[in-house]
């Protein structure tokens, strides 16, 4: 079977990446370089890892490096590794299939709108396949570490449809990659282009970057000159053996710095090298919105250099959703995705760790029990929330961007760390009846702008922001001019069953428990509302008996100014809104949506006149109604929408035959 040289295509998706980079690329080029030697950076660092364990994989060749060769007679330019390489099958696995579940969905969204498209293309790496953005035909041969010179493997593509897959003999293992550069590429055959881009896009590469350099001509008189750091070399031994006659062989020479940008002195360090850097570990193609550097000495001393990036990935929400800091032991690159170095409502930050004390062989497992991991990660935390903290205050407009695109994730904060609470709720933004869409009110602002006696933060939740601002339970809070803030993101009811106090004012849902304004009340009012529950005492029992079993009880409001009645819940009990969410996620496991309490407004005309309805047939079609108006009003879906409609129209009809007009009520 191997040794066959097969055809195959490329799977729709990828054809649909190739298109897309291709098109929405092509104006910035050269990045197809910085994908390139970013892989075969983290193939010489994966190398690295697994030798660790087993170093019979270096073979006889240690030195770790990548080099760029250039022929200009075949218009060829090659960049290869001395790396972990990949088998036949890692190559049909990885090259021209796209295995992320996240990635195909997200593919299926793409509206085919090329503007708009090629806007999406920084949310996900673009990787190997850039570079068709310079190649007519692109042949990658490699063969994984360990594996014997005849399991070498080359794929070829020219990047339309197919491409075609044959075991090789390959003498060294690693990959090389070779683009037969398109007509409009031929400017990086040139030496000073060339040398030009790959300093742009690999200066902080802990990987040398080798080029063919010609050395200069040797001086006529010079016996015993090792004068550069290539004097081990033990070509350049023999170079200078044969000095009396040939011009000397170009020798490979190290073009970029080599040194991982993160050891380096902050101040030496300027914002271009660390965005590059940025797009390195983290595969975006946008700029990060910030970052911090630190090395930390004591117990335990590690570097850190995390970021914080521009624009969500689309997979997000995804399950698989993947953490973004990786490890690195000193230097030694160890794992992506180490969860354990952020929490999980930080896991959009991007960057690394660089630890000086752990063991170099540390798991996964031992990280999970590791005080020093437990340690980095507290640290993480508090310095990722202070940049968060500093950006809200020194740069508004940045602020938002980053909320817009994490604002959501950050909403898992007050569930899963409940130390750093009271600091993640001041980064927190909501809508608010104060103000109109969008609006990103923060707490404190909120607080700021409390009214004489206000002792809580009112807020409600709903399906969206017409629903929530037009809910019939705000209409005490508009009449008071109280702000309440409105609460319309999934996210936001596990947000606040979890999140109650914020610098000791506790948040309260206007749609729970008794309304209580606490000083705020009118007591007149209050007294009314108890003199008139006693008077229709009557009344509320034959509305309860009306409907059964819908409502735990029927009470006198004091929250409506306009609409006849409004639905509430127990305080402890679970929002009508959360039991509608996980009804519609399926999730009826959360159990039974609470029962809940009908709040009627006495003075609203449909009111009353029920009270006087002396009709029982009617009564009841009148009760439902309003029962299923208010559930209407919130933002709720009825049981059984055709009886709603024939009561409505009945009533109707009997209204027309009684009276004039019908009541302005709705
Ligand atoms: P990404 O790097 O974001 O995973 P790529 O398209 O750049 O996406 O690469 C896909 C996969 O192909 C890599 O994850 C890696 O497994 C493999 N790969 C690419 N280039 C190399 C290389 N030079 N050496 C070894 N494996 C490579």
């Amino acid at each position: 079977m191997s040794g066959q040289k097969e055809t195959l295509t490329f799977q729709a998706e990828v054809s649909q990446v190739l298109n897309l980079v291709i098109r929405s690329l092509y104006s910035n080029k050269e990045i197809f370089l910085r994908e390139l030697v970013s892989n075969a950076s983290d193939a010489a660092e994966k190398l690295r890892f697994e030798a660790l364990a087993d170093d019979a994989l270096y073979e006889s060749d240690p030195e770790l490096r990548i080099r760029l060769h250039v022929d200009k007679d075949a218009n060829t330019l090659s960049i290869e590794d001395n790396g972990i390489g990949m088998s036949r099958a890692e190559v049909g696995e990885t090259i021209g299939t796209i295995a992320s579940s996240g990635t195909k969905k997200f593919l299926a969204e793409l509206s085919g709108d090329q503007t708009k498209d090629s806007a999406l293309i920084g949310q996900f790496g673009v990787g190997f396949y850039s570079a068709f953005i310079v190649a007519d035909k692109v042949t990658l041969e490699t063969r994984r570490a360990g594996l014997s010179a005849a399991e070498g493997v080359r794929w070829e593509s020219s990047g339309e449809g197919s491409y075609t897959l044959e075991t090789i003999e390959r003498a060294q293992r690693g990959t090389t990659v070779t683009l037969h550069l398109n007509e409009d590429a031929k400017d990086y055959l040139d030496d000073w282009r060339l040398r030009s881009v790959v300093n742009k896009f690999s200066d902080h590469i802990a990987m040398p970057v080798e080029m063919l350099e010609q050395p200069p001509a040797p001086p006529p008189a010079a016996d015993d000159d090792k004068k550069d750091d290539a004097a081990d070399d033990a070509e350049q031994k023999d170079d200078a053996d044969n000095k009396a006659t040939e011009t000397p062989a170009p020798e490979w020479k190290k073009v970029n710095t080599g040194t991982a940008l993160w050891m380096r002195n902050k101040s030496d360090i300027k914002d271009e090298e660390y965005q590059e850097f940025y797009k390195h570990v983290s595969s975006d193609f946008e700029e990060a919105l910030t970052w911090a550097h630190n090395r930390v000495e004591g117990s335990h001393d590690y570097t850190s250099l995390l970021y914080i990036p521009g624009r969500a990935p689309f997979d997000l929400w995804e399950r698989e959703q993947k953490h973004g800091v990786k490890l690195y032991v000193r230097r030694v690159f160890i794992m992506d995705e180490a969860d354990k170095l952020m929490p999980r409502y930080l896991r959009f930050v991007k960057g690394i760790v660089d630890s000086d004390d752990l063991p170099l062989n540390v798991s996964r497992e031992l990280l999970q029990e590791d005080k020093k991991i437990d340690n980095i990660r507290t640290a993480n935390t508090k310095r990722i929330l202070g940049l968060l903290e500093k950006m809200a205050k020194d740069d508004n407009e940045k602020y938002e961007k980053f909320w817009g695109q994490f604002g959501n994730v950050l909403k898992e904060g007050p569930a899963e760390d409940y130390t750093n609470r009271e600091k993640i709720g001041g980064l927190l933004r909501f809508a608010s009846t104060a103000e109109g869409d969008p609006t990103h009110v923060s707490l404190d602002q909120y607080i700021e702008r409390m009214v004489e006696k206000q002792e809580k933060i009112y807020y409600i939740t709903a399906d969206n922001l017409a629903a929530a601002r037009n809910s019939p339970h705000l209409e005490v809070f508009k009449k008071k001019g109280i702000e309440v803030l409105l609460l319309v993101d999934r996210v936001d009811e596990w947000l606040v069953s979890h999140f109650m106090e914020y610098k000791d004012k506790q948040l309260q849902s206007v749609a729970k428990g008794e309304l209580d304004l606490g000083d705020l009340a009118d007591k007149e009012d209050q007294e009314k509302a108890e003199k008139a529950s006693e008077e229709h005492k009557h009344f509320l029992e034959r509305v309860k008996t009306a409907l059964g079993d819908e409502v735990k009880s029927v009470r006198v409001s004091t929250r409506l100014t306009d609409s006849p009645a409004c639905l509430v819940v127990e305080q402890y009990d679970m929002s009508q809104n959360m039991a509608r969410m996980l009804q519609q996620m399926g999730q009826g496991a959360g159990g039974p949506a609470p029962t809940p309490i009908m709040e009627v407004n006495l003075e609203h005309p449909l009111i009353s006149q029920m009270d006087q309805e002396a009709d029982e047939d009617q009564f009841v079609d009148l009760a439902k109604l309003v029962f299923d108006q208010a559930l209407l009003a919130e933002g709720g879906q009825l049981q059984d929408p055709a009886t709603f409609v024939h009561r409505l129209n009945r009533l109707i009809l009997d209204l027309q035959g009684k009276q004039p007009a019908v009541a302005e009520s709705a």
